[in-house]
């Protein structure tokens, strides 16, 4: 089979893109209950990353979707030893309203968090619910992210729920984790319908012909690669975008140009993704 994608090629030949530098929209961070992963932390995570060229990750730690105070702080820890590599979204768990408050107020003491992460499925709590104000409100007023894992269906964080929040909430951006896999069609009408809706591809990858599907139906500026590393290794996910029916300038929309223009604001004075790389040994 022949792809003529010169940024196929190069990831076919070599491995890694040094044109195409990717930036991973949607990662994790440590162990989770009940899974298996080879390499859960900093060390193996870039080994995967620095295998693919994937220039940085903006990741929540699994503990913080559970114990936000703990899994923040080390995350926080994370984007410390790595400032070039790993941003953060700062999780908060709406079913502990004084928590969620708390969160808020460490948000400005530590540095690489571009804005929260909501698990509502996980925490068995509406997108909706009034806990959630206080973040969506500080979201706003701070122009941060707001990721947020939606799936179709979902009593907690469907698409039409992500529909419903952010458009009261216009100087946030928000990413709608997974595509609000399933109901697709809803999801893309939520993120054509609203300026700060972007979708994330974690998971979408694996249906066939939906990657083609957003870029004409929504666009690949509003498209973000994203991994749930240490979940998944880069180079699948690579791959399917590698390997859609697409062209090479929206393979750059996806795999980093959208992500840059996010990101942008909260790099001042730091690495830039096309910048250096750490070199770490290979496997
Ligand atoms: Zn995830």
């Amino acid at each position: 089979m022949t792809n003529s994608s010169p940024i196929a090629q190069d990831f076919l030949t070599r491995g890694r893109c040094e044109t195409c530098p990717v930036v991973d929209m949607h990662g994790h961070y440590g162990p989770f209950r009940g899974i298996y992963f080879p390499s859960p932390y900093a060390d193996g995570m870039l080994r995967a990353m620095d295998r693919a060229g994937v220039a940085r990750v903006v990741c929540s730690s699994h503990t913080s979707l559970v114990d936000p105070e703990r899994g923040n702080r080390e995350m926080a820890q994370v984007i410390r030893d790595h400032p070039d590599r790993f941003l953060g979204y700062r999780a908060v768990n709406p079913n502990y309203p004084d928590q969620v408050e708390a969160e808020i107020a460490r948000f400005p003491h530590d540095a690489g968090f571009v804005g929260f992460k909501f698990h509502p499925s996980g925490n068995c709590y509406p997108l909706t619910g009034d806990n959630y104000l206080p973040a969506l409100e500080y979201a706003h007023q701070q122009r941060l992210i707001v990721l947020s894992h939606t799936w179709g269906a979902s009593q907690y964080d469907s698409p039409e729920m992500l529909g419903e929040v952010a458009p009261k909430y216009p100087d946030a951006t928000f990413i709608m984790g997974h595509s609000g896999y399933g109901e697709w069609d809803a999801a893309f009408g939520v993120a054509r319908d609203n300026p700060n809706v972007y979708l994330d591809l974690t998971a979408a990858y694996k249906v066939a012909g939906i990657i083609e599907r957003i870029c004409r139906e929504v666009g690949s500026q509003k498209a973000l690669f994203g991994t749930d590393l240490p979940w998944f290794d880069p180079y699948y996910c690579i791959g399917c975008i590698c390997f859609s029916h697409i062209t090479d300038d929206e393979r750059r929309n996806i795999l980093h140009r959208t992500a840059d223009r996010l990101l942008a604001p909260f790099l001042t004075g730091s690495q830039p993704p096309e910048g250096k790389q750490e070199r770490r040994g290979s496997d």
